[in-house]
Protein backbone atom coordinates (compact mmCIF):
# COMPACT_ATOMS: atom_id res chain seq x y z
CA UNK A 1 0.00 0.00 0.00
CA UNK A 2 1.34 3.51 -0.86
CA UNK A 3 0.07 6.84 0.37
CA UNK A 4 -1.01 9.81 -1.99
CA UNK A 5 0.95 12.01 -0.43
CA UNK A 6 -1.42 15.64 -0.87
CA UNK A 7 1.88 17.37 0.67
CA UNK A 8 4.79 16.59 -1.22
CA UNK A 9 2.26 16.45 -4.80
CA UNK A 10 0.72 20.23 -3.92
CA UNK A 11 4.13 21.32 -2.71
CA UNK A 12 5.60 20.45 -6.26
CA UNK A 13 3.03 22.03 -7.98
CA UNK A 14 3.10 24.72 -5.73
CA UNK A 15 7.05 25.49 -7.11
CA UNK A 16 6.47 24.92 -10.30
CA UNK A 17 3.41 27.87 -10.16
CA UNK A 18 5.36 29.89 -8.37
CA UNK A 19 8.10 29.83 -11.02
CA UNK A 20 5.26 30.21 -13.99
CA UNK A 21 4.15 33.39 -11.59
CA UNK A 22 7.75 35.04 -11.54
CA UNK A 23 8.05 34.85 -14.93
CA UNK A 24 4.23 35.80 -16.07
CA UNK A 25 4.72 38.82 -14.15
CA UNK A 26 8.92 39.29 -15.80
CA UNK A 27 6.98 39.13 -19.37
CA UNK A 28 3.56 40.59 -19.49
CA UNK A 29 3.69 42.53 -16.02
CA UNK A 30 0.98 41.22 -14.80
CA UNK A 31 0.06 39.85 -11.55
CA UNK A 32 -2.45 37.14 -10.88
CA UNK A 33 -4.96 37.97 -8.55
CA UNK A 34 -7.38 36.36 -6.68
CA UNK A 35 -10.72 37.61 -5.08
CA UNK A 36 -12.25 35.34 -2.24
CA UNK A 37 -16.02 36.77 -0.97
CA UNK A 38 -16.62 35.05 2.41
CA UNK A 39 -20.20 35.48 4.12
CA UNK A 40 -20.56 34.60 7.58
CA UNK A 41 -17.97 33.24 10.47
CA UNK A 42 -18.63 29.70 9.72
CA UNK A 43 -15.43 27.96 11.12
CA UNK A 44 -14.23 25.87 7.93
CA UNK A 45 -14.92 28.53 5.71
CA UNK A 46 -12.78 30.82 7.40
CA UNK A 47 -10.07 28.45 7.28
CA UNK A 48 -10.33 27.30 3.79
CA UNK A 49 -10.15 30.75 2.54
CA UNK A 50 -7.16 32.00 4.75
CA UNK A 51 -5.36 29.08 3.76
CA UNK A 52 -6.30 30.04 -0.07
CA UNK A 53 -4.75 33.74 0.43
CA UNK A 54 -1.86 32.51 2.33
CA UNK A 55 -1.26 30.15 -0.51
CA UNK A 56 -1.46 32.82 -2.88
CA UNK A 57 1.28 34.79 -1.41
CA UNK A 58 3.35 32.01 -1.27
CA UNK A 59 3.41 31.28 -5.03
CA UNK A 60 3.61 35.26 -5.82
CA UNK A 61 -0.25 35.92 -5.99
CA UNK A 62 -1.97 39.13 -5.19
CA UNK A 63 -5.18 38.07 -3.03
CA UNK A 64 -8.09 39.91 -1.77
CA UNK A 65 -11.01 38.99 0.59
CA UNK A 66 -14.48 41.19 0.77
CA UNK A 67 -16.45 39.86 3.95
CA UNK A 68 -20.13 39.77 4.55
CA UNK A 69 -22.26 39.48 7.51
CA UNK A 70 -24.33 36.66 7.68
CA UNK A 71 -27.77 38.64 7.05
CA UNK A 72 -25.68 40.48 3.75
CA UNK A 73 -28.66 41.24 1.22
CA UNK A 74 -28.55 39.60 -2.01
CA UNK A 75 -27.94 42.87 -3.96
CA UNK A 76 -24.60 43.63 -2.30
CA UNK A 77 -22.98 40.35 -2.98
CA UNK A 78 -24.30 41.09 -6.77
CA UNK A 79 -22.80 44.78 -6.72
CA UNK A 80 -19.58 43.15 -5.52
CA UNK A 81 -19.64 40.72 -8.04
CA UNK A 82 -20.29 42.64 -11.14
CA UNK A 83 -17.35 45.56 -9.50
CA UNK A 84 -14.75 42.19 -9.13
CA UNK A 85 -15.93 41.71 -13.13
CA UNK A 86 -15.53 44.90 -14.03
CA UNK A 87 -12.03 45.10 -12.62
CA UNK A 88 -9.23 44.13 -15.25
CA UNK A 89 -6.53 43.55 -12.27
CA UNK A 90 -8.58 40.56 -10.96
CA UNK A 91 -8.16 37.16 -12.87
CA UNK A 92 -10.08 34.90 -10.22
CA UNK A 93 -13.17 35.42 -8.48
CA UNK A 94 -14.32 32.66 -5.70
CA UNK A 95 -17.35 32.74 -3.41
CA UNK A 96 -16.78 30.39 -0.34
CA UNK A 97 -19.61 28.07 -0.05
CA UNK A 98 -22.03 27.26 1.50
CA UNK A 99 -24.11 30.81 1.02
CA UNK A 100 -26.69 31.80 3.62
CA UNK A 101 -30.28 30.15 3.60
CA UNK A 102 -31.67 33.69 2.01
CA UNK A 103 -29.39 34.00 -1.01
CA UNK A 104 -29.97 32.36 -3.93
CA UNK A 105 -26.53 30.27 -4.65
CA UNK A 106 -27.09 29.65 -8.57
CA UNK A 107 -27.59 33.03 -9.52
CA UNK A 108 -24.70 34.40 -7.42
CA UNK A 109 -22.41 31.89 -9.28
CA UNK A 110 -23.89 32.48 -12.52
CA UNK A 111 -22.79 36.17 -12.48
CA UNK A 112 -19.25 35.40 -12.24
CA UNK A 113 -17.92 36.06 -15.32
CA UNK A 114 -16.98 32.77 -17.02
CA UNK A 115 -13.51 33.80 -17.20
CA UNK A 116 -12.93 34.64 -13.85
CA UNK A 117 -14.79 31.34 -12.86
CA UNK A 118 -11.53 29.95 -11.47
CA UNK A 119 -13.54 27.60 -9.07
CA UNK A 120 -15.44 26.23 -12.12
CA UNK A 121 -18.60 26.02 -10.51
CA UNK A 122 -20.66 28.41 -13.33
CA UNK A 123 -22.93 26.60 -15.66
CA UNK A 124 -20.68 27.73 -18.95
CA UNK A 125 -17.35 26.15 -17.03
CA UNK A 126 -19.46 23.42 -16.39
CA UNK A 127 -20.92 22.56 -19.80
CA UNK A 128 -17.72 23.23 -21.64
CA UNK A 129 -16.04 20.65 -19.11
CA UNK A 130 -19.06 18.02 -20.44
CA UNK A 131 -18.17 18.46 -23.68
CA UNK A 132 -14.68 18.13 -23.00
CA UNK A 133 -13.97 21.55 -24.15
CA UNK A 134 -11.30 23.73 -22.34
CA UNK A 135 -11.94 25.48 -19.66
CA UNK A 136 -11.70 25.91 -15.24
CA UNK A 137 -12.32 22.70 -13.94
CA UNK A 138 -13.51 22.40 -10.29
CA UNK A 139 -10.21 22.14 -7.77
CA UNK A 140 -11.13 19.33 -5.84
CA UNK A 141 -11.67 16.86 -8.54
CA UNK A 142 -9.06 18.65 -10.90
CA UNK A 143 -6.56 18.39 -7.63
CA UNK A 144 -7.89 14.42 -7.33
CA UNK A 145 -6.64 13.99 -11.38
CA UNK A 146 -3.54 16.00 -10.45
CA UNK A 147 -2.74 13.58 -7.87
CA UNK A 148 -3.25 10.62 -10.04
CA UNK A 149 -1.45 11.92 -13.06
CA UNK A 150 1.64 12.89 -10.81
CA UNK A 151 1.90 8.84 -9.35
CA UNK A 152 1.17 7.26 -12.87
CA UNK A 153 -2.33 5.84 -11.50
CA UNK A 154 -3.64 3.93 -14.36
CA UNK A 155 -7.37 4.89 -15.15
CA UNK A 156 -7.59 3.71 -18.93
CA UNK A 157 -10.67 0.85 -18.42
CA UNK A 158 -10.64 0.78 -15.03
CA UNK A 159 -13.95 0.41 -13.25
CA UNK A 160 -14.45 3.66 -11.06
CA UNK A 161 -17.29 4.14 -8.46
CA UNK A 162 -17.66 7.85 -7.16
CA UNK A 163 -19.76 8.37 -3.80
CA UNK A 164 -21.83 11.80 -4.29
CA UNK A 165 -23.27 13.50 -6.71
CA UNK A 166 -22.32 17.61 -5.69
CA UNK A 167 -22.12 19.65 -8.49
CA UNK A 168 -18.86 21.18 -7.04
CA UNK A 169 -17.46 17.36 -6.67
CA UNK A 170 -19.09 14.06 -7.30
CA UNK A 171 -20.55 14.80 -10.58
CA UNK A 172 -17.25 16.85 -12.09
CA UNK A 173 -14.96 14.26 -10.94
CA UNK A 174 -17.28 11.47 -12.65
CA UNK A 175 -17.11 13.36 -15.73
CA UNK A 176 -13.52 14.10 -15.47
CA UNK A 177 -12.89 10.28 -14.68
CA UNK A 178 -15.21 8.97 -17.98
CA UNK A 179 -13.59 11.66 -20.37
CA UNK A 180 -11.31 10.81 -23.40
CA UNK A 181 -8.30 11.81 -21.68
CA UNK A 182 -5.24 9.97 -19.44
CA UNK A 183 -5.90 10.31 -16.62
CA UNK A 184 -9.55 9.57 -17.90
CA UNK A 185 -11.16 6.63 -20.19
CA UNK A 186 -12.37 5.03 -16.51
CA UNK A 187 -15.98 3.37 -16.91
CA UNK A 188 -17.43 4.80 -14.25
CA UNK A 189 -20.71 4.88 -11.88
CA UNK A 190 -21.81 7.48 -9.92
CA UNK A 191 -23.70 6.38 -6.74
CA UNK A 192 -25.41 9.03 -4.29
CA UNK A 193 -27.83 8.60 -1.57
CA UNK A 194 -30.40 6.81 -3.07
CA UNK A 195 -27.75 4.16 -4.65
CA UNK A 196 -29.14 0.40 -3.84
CA UNK A 197 -26.30 -2.24 -3.14
CA UNK A 198 -24.15 0.50 -3.05
CA UNK A 199 -21.43 -2.16 -0.78
CA UNK A 200 -21.35 -4.36 -3.95
CA UNK A 201 -20.53 -1.71 -6.52
CA UNK A 202 -18.11 -0.69 -4.51
CA UNK A 203 -16.35 -3.97 -3.83
CA UNK A 204 -15.55 -4.00 -7.43
CA UNK A 205 -14.14 -1.13 -8.14
CA UNK A 206 -10.59 -0.40 -9.02
CA UNK A 207 -10.75 3.52 -8.03
CA UNK A 208 -13.28 4.56 -5.24
CA UNK A 209 -13.85 8.08 -4.65
CA UNK A 210 -15.44 8.95 -1.31
CA UNK A 211 -17.07 12.38 -1.39
CA UNK A 212 -20.45 12.26 0.63
CA UNK A 213 -18.90 13.95 3.92
CA UNK A 214 -20.34 10.60 6.64
CA UNK A 215 -17.25 10.13 8.48
CA UNK A 216 -15.35 6.67 8.44
CA UNK A 217 -18.43 5.91 5.80
CA UNK A 218 -16.47 3.47 3.38
CA UNK A 219 -15.52 0.43 5.17
CA UNK A 220 -12.54 -2.37 4.48
CA UNK A 221 -15.68 -5.05 3.29
CA UNK A 222 -16.73 -2.57 0.49
CA UNK A 223 -13.37 -2.35 -1.03
CA UNK A 224 -11.78 -4.92 -3.09
CA UNK A 225 -7.65 -5.64 -2.68
CA UNK A 226 -5.49 -3.59 -4.67
CA UNK A 227 -8.24 -0.95 -4.80
CA UNK A 228 -7.22 2.49 -5.24
CA UNK A 229 -9.18 4.98 -2.76
CA UNK A 230 -9.60 8.49 -2.68
CA UNK A 231 -10.81 10.44 0.37
CA UNK A 232 -12.32 13.49 -0.39
CA UNK A 233 -14.36 14.30 2.90
CA UNK A 234 -13.61 16.42 5.68
CA UNK A 235 -15.89 16.09 8.57
CA UNK A 236 -15.25 18.49 11.64
CA UNK A 237 -15.65 15.80 14.58
CA UNK A 238 -15.58 16.89 18.29
CA UNK A 239 -12.58 16.07 19.64
CA UNK A 240 -11.49 17.07 23.20
CA UNK A 241 -7.75 15.82 22.71
CA UNK A 242 -7.45 18.54 19.98
CA UNK A 243 -6.61 22.03 20.85
CA UNK A 244 -9.25 23.43 18.57
CA UNK A 245 -12.00 20.99 20.04
CA UNK A 246 -12.18 18.83 16.40
CA UNK A 247 -10.52 16.51 14.79
CA UNK A 248 -10.79 16.24 10.68
CA UNK A 249 -12.12 12.78 9.88
CA UNK A 250 -12.20 11.47 5.84
CA UNK A 251 -15.24 9.66 4.32
CA UNK A 252 -13.12 6.39 4.50
CA UNK A 253 -12.12 4.20 7.80
CA UNK A 254 -8.56 4.80 6.84
CA UNK A 255 -7.14 1.91 9.41
CA UNK A 256 -8.98 -1.09 8.31
CA UNK A 257 -9.62 0.25 4.44
CA UNK A 258 -5.78 1.00 3.54
CA UNK A 259 -3.98 -2.48 4.13
CA UNK A 260 -6.38 -3.46 0.86
CA UNK A 261 -5.22 -0.82 -1.01
CA UNK A 262 -2.89 -0.18 -3.47
CA UNK A 263 -2.95 3.55 -3.25
CA UNK A 264 -5.35 5.56 -0.49
CA UNK A 265 -5.01 8.98 0.41
CA UNK A 266 -5.34 10.30 3.95
CA UNK A 267 -6.67 12.66 5.86
CA UNK A 268 -6.09 15.01 6.57
CA UNK A 269 -2.86 15.63 4.11
CA UNK A 270 -4.47 14.29 0.92
CA UNK A 271 -7.17 15.75 -1.49
CA UNK A 272 -7.56 19.27 0.50
CA UNK A 273 -4.03 20.34 -0.58
CA UNK A 274 -4.52 19.46 -3.74
CA UNK A 275 -7.77 21.31 -3.61
CA UNK A 276 -5.74 24.37 -3.09
CA UNK A 277 -3.11 23.75 -5.49
CA UNK A 278 -5.39 22.83 -8.23
CA UNK A 279 -7.26 26.67 -7.33
CA UNK A 280 -4.02 28.39 -7.92
CA UNK A 281 -3.37 26.72 -11.24
CA UNK A 282 -6.59 27.95 -12.20
CA UNK A 283 -5.89 31.65 -11.20
CA UNK A 284 -2.86 31.63 -13.19
CA UNK A 285 -4.17 30.43 -16.19
CA UNK A 286 -7.15 33.09 -15.74
CA UNK A 287 -4.69 35.40 -15.65
CA UNK A 288 -3.34 34.24 -18.77
CA UNK A 289 -0.20 32.74 -17.93
CA UNK A 290 1.10 29.13 -19.61
P1 LIG B 1 -22.78 17.41 -0.56
O1 LIG B 1 -23.40 17.34 0.79
O2 LIG B 1 -23.13 18.51 -1.49
O3 LIG B 1 -23.05 16.05 -1.32
C1 LIG B 1 -22.98 14.82 -0.68
C2 LIG B 1 -23.34 13.74 -1.66
O4 LIG B 1 -23.23 12.50 -1.00
C3 LIG B 1 -24.78 13.84 -2.19
O5 LIG B 1 -24.73 13.77 -3.60
C4 LIG B 1 -25.49 12.63 -1.62
O6 LIG B 1 -26.38 12.03 -2.54
C5 LIG B 1 -24.33 11.69 -1.32
N1 LIG B 1 -24.64 10.84 -0.16
C6 LIG B 1 -25.07 11.22 1.05
N2 LIG B 1 -25.27 10.15 1.85
C7 LIG B 1 -24.95 9.07 1.12
C8 LIG B 1 -24.97 7.68 1.37
N3 LIG B 1 -25.35 7.19 2.55
N4 LIG B 1 -24.58 6.85 0.38
C9 LIG B 1 -24.20 7.34 -0.83
N5 LIG B 1 -24.15 8.65 -1.12
C10 LIG B 1 -24.55 9.50 -0.17
O7 LIG B 1 -21.23 17.35 -0.28
P2 LIG B 1 -19.96 17.87 -1.13
O8 LIG B 1 -19.94 19.35 -1.13
O9 LIG B 1 -19.85 17.13 -2.41
O10 LIG B 1 -18.80 17.37 -0.14
C11 LIG B 1 -18.63 16.00 0.19
C12 LIG B 1 -17.53 15.88 1.21
O11 LIG B 1 -16.32 16.37 0.64
C13 LIG B 1 -17.73 16.74 2.47
O12 LIG B 1 -17.16 16.07 3.56
C14 LIG B 1 -16.96 18.00 2.18
O13 LIG B 1 -16.52 18.66 3.35
C15 LIG B 1 -15.79 17.42 1.43
N6 LIG B 1 -15.10 18.35 0.54
C16 LIG B 1 -13.77 18.31 0.56
C17 LIG B 1 -13.05 19.11 -0.28
C18 LIG B 1 -11.56 19.00 -0.26
O14 LIG B 1 -10.88 19.91 -0.69
N7 LIG B 1 -11.01 17.87 0.18
C19 LIG B 1 -13.68 20.00 -1.13
C20 LIG B 1 -15.08 20.01 -1.15
C21 LIG B 1 -15.79 19.17 -0.31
Amino acid sequence: MQILDGKIVSEAIKINIKDRTFLHKKNTGITPHLAAILIGNNGASETYVASKIKNCEAVGFKSSLVRFDNNVEERELTNTIDKLNDDDAVHGILVQLPLPKHINESHIINLINPKKDVDGFHPISIGKLVQGIETFVPATPLGVIMMLKHYNIETVGKNAVVIGRSNIVGRPMSILLSANTNPGNSTVTLCHSRTKNLEKICAQADIIVAALGIPGFLKANMVKEGAVVIDVGITRVADDSKKSGFAIKGDVDFENVAPKCSFITPVPGGVGLMTIAALLENTLKAAGAK
